[in-house]
This record gives C-alpha cells, sequence and structure tokens, in this order.
C-alpha cells in the first residue's frame, strides 16, 4: 500500500500489500476468490495485529459495500450488511421502535468485527453482543457464499470467528421492543468491604471505574431500564458533577447522566454517537474470568496498583452473561470483565500487562481477542474448551488458510 494504513489508536501499522473496497458481495467473491492471503478491516478498533493479513495479503474494507440495514418489525430481527457500525444500525432499529439488548462503550465500532472478538458490554443478564446474533452470512475462501444460522452445528464457532472463516458479508440478529435507560453516577467507593455481586446486580448494566490510585473506585455507572425497579444504592454518594470513564477529563462527549431518561442507544455506550474519536491516545487491554472470582482478583489488582497506576488512564469493570460461542471469552462462564484503558505508550505499558496476567493469572483470565496481551497462546487453548472443534471448522471452510493470518494461526496452534 502507499499510504501506511493504521488502526484506530495507531500503535499498529498494517503491512498488507493491498486495500480493496469492494462495492458489492460480486466483488468480495471475485477478490478473496483470486488471493492466499485475505483479512477484513472492520473499523480498526483493535489494539493489536487479529485484522493483519501480513504483507503479502490483502486487506478488505467493507464500507463500500451498501450499508444494508433491513429490520423485520415482525420478526424482531435485522440483518445487517458486514461494514456497518452500531451508530446506523441502533439508529434504524430504534426508528422502527425496537432495541438491540446491549452495547460497547462506543457506538462507533463495526457489527462485525465486534462479535467476532468477542465485544460487550455490561450487565448480569446480558451476553456478550454476539448473542444477539441468530445468523451469519460469509463468503468463504473459494468465494462461495455460506450461510450459518442457529440450529446449524457450526454455529457456535461462527460469531466469535477472530475473521477466520470468511468474509462476513450480513449478520442477522435479534431485537426486542424499545426501551428506556437512565444512567446515574455514584462516586467513590471504597474496595474495601465491597460487595461486588451487590453492587452489579443494583441494575441492567453497571460499570465501576478506578485509576488505581487509591483502592477505591472513582466512580460507579449504573444504567437502570426504566421498566425495572429504581436504583437502591447505598455504597456511595451520587455524583454532583458529569464524569467522563477517565477521572478528570471533561464529559461532554459522554451519554446524559443525572438519571435522565433516554432511549436505550443514548445510554447504554458511555460516549455519545454524534461525537466521532477519529484516533485516540490510548491503548487497552481486557481480561475476562469467572464471575466468582470478581473480589480476589480486584483484590489481587490492588496489590498491584502502585505498578499499574502510573501507566493508566481508567479501569473498568463490566460483568457479562456466559454464552455458548466456542471462542468467547465468555464462554460457558458468567464472567466480570476486567478493563484497563492504558496511556499510549507500548513500550512502559507492556511489562504492566505483564504484572497484571501474573496478578490474575490464578483466575484464568481469558484475554479480549482485541487488545494488548502477552498471554502465550499454549495458555490460552487451555483455556476454551471448544478450540479443537473451532479449529475443524476453520480447516473445513478454509482449507487452504487463506484467512488463517499469523494472529490466528498462534492462537490455534496445530
Ligand atoms: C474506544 C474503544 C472502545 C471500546 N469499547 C469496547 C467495549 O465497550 N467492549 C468491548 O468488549 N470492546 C471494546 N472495544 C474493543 C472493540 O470492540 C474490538 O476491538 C472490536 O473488534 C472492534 O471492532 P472493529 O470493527 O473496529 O474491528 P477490527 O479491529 O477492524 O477487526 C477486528 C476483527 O474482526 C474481523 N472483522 C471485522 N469485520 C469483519 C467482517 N466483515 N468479516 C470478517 N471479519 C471481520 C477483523 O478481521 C479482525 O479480525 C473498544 C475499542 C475502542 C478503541
Amino acid at each position: 500500500m502507499t499510504d501506511t494504513l493504521t488502526n484506530w489508536a495507531g500503535n499498529i501499522a498494517y503491512t498488507a500489500k493491498e486495500l480493496h473496497r469492494p462495492h458489492s458481495i460480486e466483488e468480495v467473491r471475485a477478490l478473496v476468490a483470486g488471493s492466499r492471503a485475505v483479512r477484513v478491516l472492520g473499523s480498526g478498533h483493535s489494539f493489536n495485529e487479529i485484522a493483519e493479513p501480513g504483507s503479502e495479503g490483502v486487506l478488505l474494507s467493507l464500507t463500500a459495500l451498501p450499508p444494508v440495514v433491513e429490520v423485520d418489525t415482525a420478526a424482531r430481527t435485522v440483518r445487517v450488511g458486514g461494514g456497518v457500525r452500531y451508530a446506523e444500525l441502533a439508529a434504524a432499529v430504534h426508528r422502527h421502535g425496537l432495541a438491540l439488548a446491549n452495547m460497547a462503550s462506543l457506538p462507533h465500532i463495526s457489527v462485525a468485527g465486534s462479535v467476532a472478538t468477542g465485544t460487550h458490554g455490561s450487565g448480569n443478564a446480558n451476553g456478550p453482543l454476539a448473542s444477539a446474533v441468530r445468523e451469519v452470512e460469509l463468503v468463504t475462501a473459494d468465494g462461495e457464499v455460506v450461510v450459518i444460522g442457529r440450529g446449524d452445528a457450526r454455529f457456535g464457532g461462527a460469531v466469535t470467528s477472530l475473521g477466520a472463516l470468511g468474509v462476513v458479508t450480513a449478520l442477522t440478529l435479534d431485537l426486542e421492543p424499545a426501551f428506556e435507560v437512565s444512567q446515574h453516577v455514584y462516586v467513590d467507593l471504597p474496595l474495601a468491604g465491597l460487595d461486588h455481586a451487590a453492587v452489579a446486580a443494583t441494575a441492567y448494566s453497571v460499570s465501576l471505574f478506578t485509576d488505581w490510585r487509591e483502592p477505591r473506585f472513582n466512580h460507579v455507572w449504573v444504567k437502570r431500564r426504566t421498566d425495572e425497579p429504581p436504583v437502591d444504592f447505598p455504597w456511595a454518594a451520587p455524583a454532583t458533577a458529569a464524569v467522563h470513564p477517565v477521572p478528570g477529563i471533561p464529559a461532554g462527549n459522554c451519554t446524559q447522566q443525572f438519571g435522565v431518561p433516554g432511549p436505550w442507544h443514548e445510554r447504554l455506550p458511555h460516549f455519545r454517537a454524534e461525537f466521532t474519536p477519529s484516533s485516540g491516545a490510548e491503548l487497552q487491554s481486557e481480561y475476562l474470568l469467572p464471575r466468582q472470582h470478581a473480589l480476589d482478583a480486584l483484590h489481587a489488582l490492588d496489590a498491584v496498583r502502585e505498578v499499574i497506576a502510573p501507566v493508566l488512564q481508567t479501569c473498568e469493570v463490566r460483568t457479562v452473561a456466559a454464552d455458548e460461542q466456542w471462542l468467547s471469552p465468555s464462554f460457558g462462564r458468567d464472567t466480570v470483565a476486567l478493563h484497563f484503558t492504558w496511556i499510549d505508550d507500548t513500550a512502559a505499558v507492556l511489562p504492566v500487562v505483564r504484572r497484571v496476567e501474573e496478578a490474575l493469572d490464578p483466575y484464568e483470565p481469558r484475554p479480549h481477542w482485541g487488545k494488548i496481551f502477552t498471554v502465550p497462546s499454549a495458555v490460552l487453548r487451555e483455556r476454551y474448551p471448544r478450540l479443537g472443534d473451532f479449529r475443524a471448522l476453520a480447516e473445513e471452510l478454509d482449507p487452504a488458510g487463506t484467512f488463517r493470518n499469523a494472529f490466528v494461526r498462534d492462537v490455534l496452534g496445530g
């Protein structure tokens, strides 16, 4: 490529020899059938080399495909194109009086890229975003179109696929009737005496934020569906000013707080869709572990907080319900997700990432596929009981490994 193409954070420069923006599915099929190494670039919000096809490979961006968002109000489903982002999807779904069950912190990420990496929001009963997917349409390595829906024995590998099965040209998602959410923020919650299970259970979606400068949470964001009981939060005081996830940053880009009810898609993300962050001076890591270890894991992080704090912008604690995607970091276990937004200095951050991984290791964390981690792949493989099934599916749909880049080959081994 003549111009350097990077991910959103700018820490990864893709070395692909070509970037294509096909305008039709026929063009996607021809490009894939004629290439030996292909990866799709979604909205580029991952922080590692998961999307990198290698210097002999081809990157496909689906942003020039028709931005399909077909809502079926009777069936309560939506069929969404492979290049569409949550912001556009959510607005269209809401216009039909319908809703997605949950969203991630940022609405600007692509739907296909998000579900490919196990992206999630928060909520004890909310699975990752992939759990809304009921059908996947793929262009596989031979240029053929394959449709895999719930009920197909291959479905467990088809959604959270790390982009390794083919080009996802469309996904069909479950919807529900639109609902309203009110967002309340509480400040200064001490770690000492924390009843994490009770705090996480106060509402539909709960996030705790700490900068680890002290053993306390700077704030707790509580997103309550207005059709559920009022929040009882006896552990900390309500915020008196709007806050940003990173303490001290102005809250202008954040979704409405102070309990003002609003549509689901304007409260579940932390950031407003109208604010478009083109790049970000940050790196991210995240570890998902069994929820029953939440408190022990938080105390393990507290024990190394003097190492963490100097390179940390904010740490967010969320919950995710168990799901059944074989490569989902929340596969088979109700999860607590420990997220870190680091400063944008890879050399300073990496040693701290290793310290965090050591601290959390007793709880068998699974790293977020789209963020920075150093857990060896042999260890990762032990943490995914269906990984062998996924490898077999990848080999069945893509015998020559057109979509298996270095990242995927390392993860799958064998
Ligand atoms: C500011 C910010 C906030 C974030 N918030 C959250 C959060 O709240 N929760 C969370 O869990 N994660 C979060 N993330 C991580 C993010 O959701 C994931 O990295 C996600 O994969 C981003 O989607 P993308 O389209 O940008 O993916 P990319 O980085 O572009 O791609 C990710 C993977 O998906 C594959 N892919 C993308 N599109 C297709 C397709 N059509 N067909 C086949 N493969 C495809 C790519 O090849 C690659 O393997 C956040 C990231 C940022 C930068």
